[in-house]
């Protein structure tokens, strides 16, 4: 089945911008004959009341959806079989522990050094640096002595070895490329992403390819702060269907503006009547 979704985080009602990027993937399904999906994606930073709130905002707005909406809170499983199907095609250290804190990443990646693969030339000292968060590999390779000492101090996050997995010399970065509706072909660098973090939940990053792959879903319209996220995410499909032994499915991505404010910025509630419950207030007539 050919599917659109909107995939909205259960963090309190949504506002202009999530209606508006909702209404965009509920049309560009609907126009190209696919089924519309809602996935409530609660991994995290979910407050109580939120889901409900959101499926009122979106029914409220004329949207409608052809399954019962999934949840990611509860599909642990697929992702657990996820990471042991990269585990059994690359070997367990393909997805590893790593006890960094974003400061000690921020840290390692702030600090020039030369980078031989990063392209640049070999003369003329520093090379460019990786973008801000860029994992640079500390953890990676660590002996199992190293790491038993270093679970005692914090518990381990999971990262996939992207080198390793890609068939590339340890330490390499590969580059994936998504071809974007609005944005033509966007193309990055992927870094050993997270795929589970150290307080045990499963990583945007996974969750939302695993479950792309396993709902049908080949068309993603969603805010285009996620524009970057794309080719890593891509990268990861592709991965993950290597791994199982599947062709991975094309994916038509369109990444819509934010709703910004006078000043361009993301539009917020100190802005007014931002979502559909503040227009009631301010006005009972609008409901
Ligand atoms: N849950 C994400 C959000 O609300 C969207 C993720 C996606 O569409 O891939 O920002």
């Amino acid at each position: 089945m050919s599917a659109g979704r909107y995939a909205p985080s259960p963090t309190g009602s949504l506002h202009l911008g999530n209606l508006r990027t909702a209404l965009v993937a509920w049309l560009a399904a609907r126009a190209t004959d696919r089924a519309f999906l809602l996935r409530i994606e609660g991994l995290d930073r979910v407050r109580s009341g939120a889901e409900a709130d959101q499926r009122a905002d979106l029914a409220a707005v004329g949207l409608d959806w052809d399954a019962e909406p999934v949840r990611q809170s509860e599909r642990t499983a697929l992702y657990d079989a996820a990471v042991a199907a990269l585990r059994a095609a690359h070997g367990t250290d393909a997805v590893y522990e790593c006890f960094c804190s974003r400061k000690d990443i921020v840290e390692a990646t702030s600090a020039p050094h030369p980078r031989p693969d990063d392209g640049a030339p070999a003369s003329g000292g520093t090379v460019p640096l990786r973008p801000p968060g860029f994992y640079p590999g500390t953890c990676r390779g660590l002996t199992e002595a190293e790491r038993a000492e270093r679970r005692r101090v914090r518990p381990a996050a999971l990262r996939i070895d992207v080198a390793k997995v890609a068939g590339l010399p340890a330490g390499e970065t590969p580059r994936a490329t998504a071809v974007d509706v609005l944005h033509g072909e966007v193309t990055g660098l992927v870094d050993d992403l997270v795929l589970r973090r150290n307080d045990g939940a499963y990583a945007y990053n996974l969750a939302v390819v695993v479950d792309d792959l396993a709902q049908g879903v080949d068309q993603v319209v969603r805010g285009d702060d996620l524009l970057d996220s794309a080719p890593r995410q891509r990268w990861l499909a592709e991965a993950l269907c290597a791994a199982r032994g599947e062709p991975t499915p094309a994916v038509e991505y369109l990444h819509v503006p934010l709703v910004l404010n006078a000043e361009g910025r993301r539009l917020a509630k100190r802005d007014g009547a931002v979502t559909l419950e503040d227009l009631a207030a301010q006005d009972p007539a609008w409901t």
